[in-house]
């Protein structure tokens, strides 16, 4: 052959031959000896044993099959290096023929593909890793994974993976399949510190070390023994580094032979960390949100809350798990308004249907209904909704709905069970204020009683003893007005501000009053009407005692309707802003009225119609509605019932005394106030 040619056929890149048209080789371009590191004239005769015994068969039945054919072939087959490591070659064939067309040689070119199969490799095994992360596989496992992805692209190395634990600065091992546990257990030894492993972590920067036994920086480290002893030559850490650049982990490969990167070796270790990098940083991101989904779902179950979106043009509703629960729909079913409206308790579907209205008009709201299960049990929700745009600009409604049936539950409890406590304090310290009151009038009129009977057998003594009936006549006259004093102490008492004056909304005290009566009212089948005025003017006075005269005007409507069972029981409460400039609260009853009594008399001390009745009620609440500088009154509905009023001015005089003077109040016959 020219020496022209043969130094070209070295030139190519990659191991020339050729052979006879029977197949016997005749030819090894220089670079196929060095290559094998076989002599040109042993390997001509020799060739086979420098292929892979496991690739051999194959490549001899497509070499046979092109030598048959006349075909060019090709095949991919392990060639052994000088040094006895095997990489992969493609092998071409390709017959030469002469001008008659007649087969004349075989020509062969065998190109190292060893870093094109190793990087197809990692890139099939890349694939295979994230799709195990998107399939929400364990995290050591993933990267038990791609440790041997490593260990099967590289001859000879062992590769491991430490994990930084979330929101600590603390690794810990995770993965090294190819390594004992004891040797693992040196690297991640914290008193072996200065070792290449923390250094990458620390410093964020790849270790390479190409040597360790001569690498000058390890010298004195106290882990070089450690893997002297199992055999490590070289050792490489790579940081594997989060996309904001935070430490996540170490990913280390040893190999038993000194070893200096390839070009190869660079972007393995680049893929690797890349990888690793994904792996740890979805992984964890998908550890923290499921946890705080967990977290989410446990919060919601305590809370019994759930959520749904509404798109309000196609009317499409999709519910959360918990929202099923509530309303008892099976999941599967998409939901529907029809479902909701038959859930939906009667007495609430016209203020459901009013809500349905409000989100037409894309504004936020707070809302409240109840639910009639099957079961005829009953449920209270609560929605907060929130209008915003989807993503095509479409109106769209996000809502938390809340069980709140155990809240509205204790709630009504305790509403009864406050009102049950006003009904026995009042009654008790009507019982304890009777006894007292006893004890004290008594006195003074037994007093009375001895004294007048004293005077008269005085008077009708023979000769009337005057001196002495004139002096019982003075006692008698002094008990009468000891009998007073007590008279006007008591109502001091009542009448006594010691409270706070401060402004009321008039409006706010009659509400919370309601309040307590709500369930009182349902109780007793009465049913409410209130009429609250619009911007009613503050008033100063005592807020609480305004509230007791409220209170004594519901409890006597109340007491007043126990008995009616021919017409509705109604209780209408209503405030007004008069127009002397005075701020009215009227309660009215469908209750029995007065009858032919003077309906000025209930606000005398001591006047009740009532078997159990103290007649105190009233003129304790005229005491206090004096003391307001206000007036109170009492009249009869034509159409039936009572209607019971104070009026406290707005602008009063500045009170200096702790008692009302004078009980200017009014007293006649009106009209049913005019509610809504
Ligand atoms: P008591 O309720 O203990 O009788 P009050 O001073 O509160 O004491 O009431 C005095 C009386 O006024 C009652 O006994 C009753 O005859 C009459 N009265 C009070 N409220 C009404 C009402 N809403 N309808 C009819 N009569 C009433």
């Amino acid at each position: 052959m020219e020496i022209e040619l043969l130094q070209v056929m070295d030139a190519l890149p990659g191991l020339v031959w050729t052979a006879l048209p029977d197949g016997q080789v005749d030819f090894l371009s220089r670079s196929w000896c060095e290559y094998t590191g076989i002599n040109a004239e042993i390997i001509l005769q020799h060739w086979q044993d420098a292929i892979h015994p496991d690739d051999l068969p194959e490549l001899l039945e497509r070499w046979g099959a092109g030598l048959a054919s006349g075909e060019p072939r090709e095949v991919d087959a392990r060639l052994r290096r000088f040094d006895g490591e095997y990489r992969w070659f493609l092998i071409r064939t390709r017959p030469i023929v002469d001008a008659t067309g007649r087969l004349v040689k075989w020509c062969g070119l065998n190109t190292d593909i060893e870093d094109r199969r190793r990087m197809e490799a990692l890139l099939a095994g890349e694939t295979e890793l994230l799709e195990m992360v998107a399939g929400g596989r364990p995290m050591p496992l993933i990267l038990e994974w791609l440790c041997r992805l490593v260990e099967s692209v590289t001859v000879g190395c062992y590769c491991s993976i430490a994990v930084m634990q979330p929101g600590t600065t603390r690794l810990e091992h995770c993965a090294a399949p190819g390594l004992p546990r004891e040797f693992i257990g040196s690297i991640m030894d914290a008193s072996l510190a200065s070792e290449p492993f923390l250094s990458a972590a620390q410093s964020t920067k790849q270790v390479i070390v190409t040597d360790l036994l001569s690498d000058p920086r390890w010298e004195h480290c106290s882990w070089r023994p450690v893997a002297e002893k199992r055999g490590i030559r070289a050792y490489w850490s790579i940081p594997v580094v989060s996309a904001s650049g935070k430490v996540m982990g170490v990913c280390s490969i040893y190999y038993d032979n000194h070893r200096t990167p390839v070009p190869f070796d660079h972007g393995l270790i680049e893929q690797i960390s890349r990888i690793a990098s994904v792996v740890v940083e979805r992984t964890q991101n998908d550890a923290t949100l499921r946890r705080s989904e967990a977290f989410l779902a446990e919060t919601r179950r305590l809370s019994s809350t759930g959520g749904f979106t509404k798109r309000v043009s196609t009317g499409e509703i999709i519910w959360s798990e918990e929202v099923y629960r509530m309303f008892e729909f099976d999941p599967n079913r998409p939901v529907t308004l029809d479902m909701i409206r038959s859930r939906v308790h009667p007495e609430d579907r016209l203020s459901f249907e009013d809500m349905l209205d409000r989100q037409q008009r894309a504004l936020d709201y707070e809302h409240e209904y109840r639910l009639l299960m099957p079961d005829q049990s009953i449920k209270y929700m609560h929605v907060v909704a929130h209008a915003t745009k989807d993503s095509s600009g479409q109106l769209e409604y996000i809502a938390a709905i809340q069980d709140v049936t155990e809240r509205r539950r204790s709630e009504v409890a305790l509403i009864e069970a406050r009102s049950e406590l006003a009904r026995v304090a009042r009654a008790s310290s009507f019982g304890v204020l009777t006894a007292s009151i006893a004890h004290e009038v008594n006195q003074p009129l037994s007093g009375i009683i001895t004294n007048a009977s004293t005077c008269l057998r005085m008077l009708g003594a023979d000769p009337p003893n005057l001196e002495g009936a004139c002096e019982t006549a003075r006692r008698t006259i002094r008990d009468g007005n000891r009998a007073s004093d007590v008279i006007k102490r008591l109502r001091a008492l009542f009448g006594k501000t010691d409270a706070t004056m401060e402004s009321v909304d008039l409006n706010e005290s009659v509400s919370e009053i309601i309040t307590l009566f709500r369930s009182e009212l349902h109780r007793s089948r009465v049913a409410l009407q209130m009429e609250l005025a619009a911007s009613l003017p503050l008033i100063t006075g005592d807020r609480v005692q305004l509230q007791q005269v409220i209170l004594n005007f519901i409890l006597n409507a109340l007491e007043a309707m126990g008995g009616i069972d021919d017409r509705p029981r109604q209780l209408f409460v209503k405030t007004e802003h008069d127009a002397d400039e005075s701020v009215r609260v009227s309660v009215a009853d469908t209750g029995p009225g007065f009858g032919t009594d003077d309906p000025a008399r209930v606000f005398d001390a001591f006047y009740t119609t009532k078997p159990g009745g103290m007649g105190i009620g009233l003129s304790v609440s005229k005491s206090i509605i004096d003391n307001h500088e206000g007036h109170i009154w009492a009249t009869a509905n034509k159409s039936g019932g009572a209607t019971f009023s104070f009026a406290i001015p707005t602008h009063q005089k500045q009170r200096k005394g702790a008692f009302g003077r004078s009980a200017s109040w009014v007293a006649g016959v009106t009209d049913m106030p005019k509610f809504k």
